[in-house]
């Protein structure tokens, strides 16, 4: 016989059916609203942790498979990917490893990337978290200034950290921080004596402090808005940093010191000519960037220095075709989901290469491109419902592209 309305309960808090706003009932049991609310946020809570700490140790690739994974998604850069793999490898053994007081401690070698703007360096250090499944974030070193001054306290870079973490302090705390633009905070002048600037030296001191490895307050929410907030503590030491910037003209330090470096040596064979003065950014090293103004301590806490190649043409048309979510691939899904097959010219895709270098946009110009050139049928085609085909001929590449204002896309990128 069926229980009455007011026979029934929840098997969970006893509430009767009466006092709550729903009761679900199952074979033998019953369970109230409130019960399914607390039993979800305990399920979040179990399965929050993405970053799982065991399944992470347990897998840290070799260098080989780290650059090969790499390769999936970064065109060209062989050298960077290869020191990149390897301080990888090694900061994660690092941290991984069974501490012994006698032990080797081994030191945190944090890496700094000079290449020009869009060239990959981000995409590197963000390609990296993804195949570590580490948390990851990316901050902006000209926003940061001394405590103190307006702008945001260095403490802000580990907050988004924490965010991207989910709040997991423990996985953030062996996670990734990219600093973008730490040219930016070189100091003006190559003379410490000059009186502090607030957006120089100050800030890479403070800076300073997160690469050694501290335990930092961390403003949960970021931002001085907030002063109630409770602060985290966050441990930096087995936090790896990627530093990357511009160094723009930082050729002509790398150049006076080789010259001075071949005169030096002219005796031991090297000479003028086994210099590639095409690209010198191969020959950096610390020295240039404490030329540049970075302070020398913050040079020694970044003692992997590499760099990046300008993208040439060649390189923009493979970053269109070969990377696994290449622009080319990311559209050519985008129409199938609408059953519409797109085939890209050759010679379209070299119109995209050219015109990005025409308007120095690098390889961030390319999908604005696409984009300006796909949008007319990206509007179209999916009410249309006949079209099954989408050929993207030079002609069509261009007549859509010059209909599209190119300063909305100069904007755009
Ligand atoms: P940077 O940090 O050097 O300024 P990014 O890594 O942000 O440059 O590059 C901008 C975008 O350009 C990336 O999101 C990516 O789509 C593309 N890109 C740049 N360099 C490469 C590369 N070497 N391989 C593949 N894509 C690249």
């Amino acid at each position: 016989m069926a229980k009455k309305k007011e026979d029934e309960y929840c098997a969970f808090c006893g509430r009767k059916k009466t006092e709550t706003e729903l009761l679900v009932t199952g074979i033998h049991a019953q369970i109230c609203n409130n019960c399914i609310e607390q039993a979800n946020l305990i399920l979040k809570e179990e399965l929050k942790s993405s970053f799982d700490a065991e399944d992470f140790s347990a897998e840290i690739k070799k260098p080989k498979e780290i650059k090969e994974f790499l390769d999936n998604y970064v065109i060209g850069q062989e050298e960077a990917k290869k020191v990149l793999s390897v301080a990888v490898y090694n900061h994660y053994k690092r941290i991984t490893q069974e501490t012994d007081l006698n032990d080797v401690e081994i030191e945190k070698s944090n890496i700094v990337l000079v290449g020009e703007t869009g060239t990959g360096k981000t995409l590197l250090a963000k390609t990296i978290a993804r195949m570590l499944n580490v948390p990851f974030a990316i901050a902006d070193a000209t926003v940061i200034t001394e405590a103190g001054y307006v702008g945001e306290d260095v403490e802000t870079i580990l907050t988004k950290l924490l965010q991207a973490a989910d709040y997991d302090v423990e996985a953030a705390e062996r996670g990734i921080v990219f600093i973008d633009e730490i040219d930016k905070i070189a100091r003006k002048s190559d003379n410490p004596s000059i009186t502090r600037d607030v957006s120089g030296e100050g800030v890479q001191q403070a800076l300073l402090k997160l690469l050694e490895g501290t335990i930092v307050s961390v403003p949960p929410q970021g931002g001085r808005k907030h002063p109630e907030q409770k602060l985290i503590a966050v441990n930096t030491k087995d936090i790896l940093f990627i530093a990357g910037g511009a160094f723009q003209g930082i050729e002509r330090s790398i150049a006076s010191r080789m010259r001075a470096n071949v005169v030096g040596y002219s005796f031991a064979g090297v000479n003028d000519d086994n210099i590639d003065k095409d690209n010198l950014l191969q020959y950096i090293s610390p020295a240039d960037l404490k030329k540049f103004g970075l302070i020398p301590e913050i040079v020694g806490r970044l003692p992997i220095l590499s760099y990046l190649n300008p993208l040439d043409k060649s390189a923009l048309k493979r970053i269109l075709i070969e990377p696994k979510n290449a622009i080319v691939k990311q559209f050519t899904k985008l129409f199938e989901m609408d059953e519409i097959e797109i085939k890209f010219n050759d010679k379209a895709l070299d119109f995209v290469v050219e015109r990005s270098i025409e308007f120095k946009l690098g390889a961030r110009g390319l999908r604005s491109i696409i984009e300006a050139i796909l949008m007319d049928a990206m509007f179209e085609l999916p009410s249309d419902g006949k079209a099954k085909k989408l050929n993207i001929s030079l002609a069509y590449a261009q007549k859509k592209f010059n209909k599209a204002s190119i300063a909305k896309l100069k904007v755009a990128v």
